[in-house]
């Protein structure tokens, strides 16, 4: 999603170098393709863009949304009555092994360009959609990687000290799919700019299960074919955006696989009627265990493909809600909602959404 094409609205206001837009419909920016307009709508293609933004909004008292790539993005049909501000700062500085990349800049894209150079470290990151600015936010990960394995520096402006910052990994509090900026400090930092730390000649990460027997009994295979690899499995789950694909029009996972005590294995075990070491479980830190959300689903009655409405889930893999048409957000908050309590029943685990509602 991320450089595209602006829909066609017309200009409002001329602020500096930045056009604000009024009424722009929001579905469109988004992987889910649902949602309503915002009131107000940017593209920031300059740190002096957003600073710009950031004023003009105050002076009227209206409430920002960043947005990337909309692919962690469930928009209310409402829409949103503040500026949506839409980060499309590009450009990648590269010395030695670190890389300096602009937020707007797409993530796929920067995996395939640091494959190319022969620099490890998100290989198996590759086929994620979104913002290079988008990835520290919920600490991306998937195969056995995630970002804050690299990420050595985030720039962003700070709304509270109304400067750019430069924040190191220990100051991101990267934990599973968190951050700083999605818990602590939620809406404070607009990210510019993220540099990596890569591994110059590095092995590819053969840390994932399904990625190592793909490779078994092969000589060491290439980063460009881990990364290759990766996109055909994500392809296979529709996990991949693929131009009419109707299983990627989605926000990815919809829920975090849960993080429990490992004593309590035994009671879900139980609730899931099998044995305790046939729950699938992958070792979390302080004798915890996470576990798939998707095998939680299945076991409460959801299945892949299954319909509610215009709502339902993927047909390749159960833990992606998708819009299978004209969903609007109620629909998927209804679907949601059915799962979660669902789930809550059969387990006593609450399941938490992945994707940023906003509105
Ligand atoms: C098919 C599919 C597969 C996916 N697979 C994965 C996966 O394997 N692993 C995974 O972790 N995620 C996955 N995702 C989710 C999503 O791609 C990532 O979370 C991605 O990093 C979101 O980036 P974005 O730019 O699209 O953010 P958006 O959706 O635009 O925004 C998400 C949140 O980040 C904030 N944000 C975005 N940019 C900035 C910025 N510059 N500064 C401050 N805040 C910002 C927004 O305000 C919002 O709160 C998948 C999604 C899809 C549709």
């Amino acid at each position: 999603m991320c450089g595209r094409r602006l829909p066609f609205s017309y200009t409002l206001y001329i602020v500096a170098a930045l056009d604000i837009r009024e009424s722009v419909p929001l579905a469109p920016y988004t992987t889910f393709g649902i949602g309503g307009p915002a009131r107000y709508f940017a593209v920031a293609i300059t740190e002096a863009d957003i600073t710009a933004a950031i004023g003009w909004a105050r002076e009227r008292n209206l409430q920002i949304f960043v947005l990337g790539g909309g692919s962690n993005l469930l928009v209310r049909d409402a829409g949103f009555p503040g500026l949506v501000l839409h980060i499309a700062l590009h450009g990648i500085r590269h010395q030695s092994a670190l890389f300096d990349v602009a937020a707007g800049e797409s993530w796929d894209d920067f995996v395939d360009h640091a494959v190319a150079l022969g620099m490890a470290g998100i290989e198996c990151l590759a086929g994620i959609p979104g913002s290079v600015g988008g990835t520290p936010v919920q600490n991306v990960g998937a195969y056995g990687q995630e970002v804050a394995q690299t990420i050595e520096l985030v720039r962003a402006f700070d709304r509270e000290a109304g400067a750019f910052v430069e924040l190191n990994r220990a100051q991101c509090r990267f934990r599973y799919r968190e951050s700083l900026f999605n818990t602590d400090e939620p809406n404070r930092y607009i990210v510019t700019r993220v540099r990596f730390r890569l591994y110059p000649n590095g092995d590819p990460s053969l840390r994932y299960a399904e990625l190592q027997r793909c490779f078994a009994n092969q000589p060491l295979p290439s980063l460009a074919a881990v990364a290759a690899t990766v996109r055909e499995l994500r392809c296979g789950k529709g996990m991949l955006l693929v131009p009419g694909d109707p299983d990627c029009r989605s926000a990815g996972s919809f829920f975090k696989n849960p993080i429990i005590p490992a004593q309590d294995l035994q009671r879900i075990a139980a609730a899931a009627g099998v044995a305790s070491d046939s729950v699938p479980q992958w070792p979390a830190a302080d004798h915890r265990v996470k576990l798939p959300a998707a095998w939680l689903l299945e076991r409460a009655g959801f299945h892949k493909g299954f319909a509610d409405g215009a709502a339902g889930l993927s047909s390749r893999h159960t833990l992606a809600l998708i819009n299978r048409g004209e969903a609007t957000c109620a629909d998927i908050e209804r679907l949601q909602d059915h799962i979660v309590a669902a789930v809550q029943q059969r387990f006593g685990l609450k399941l938490e959404r992945e994707p940023v509602l906003l509105g």
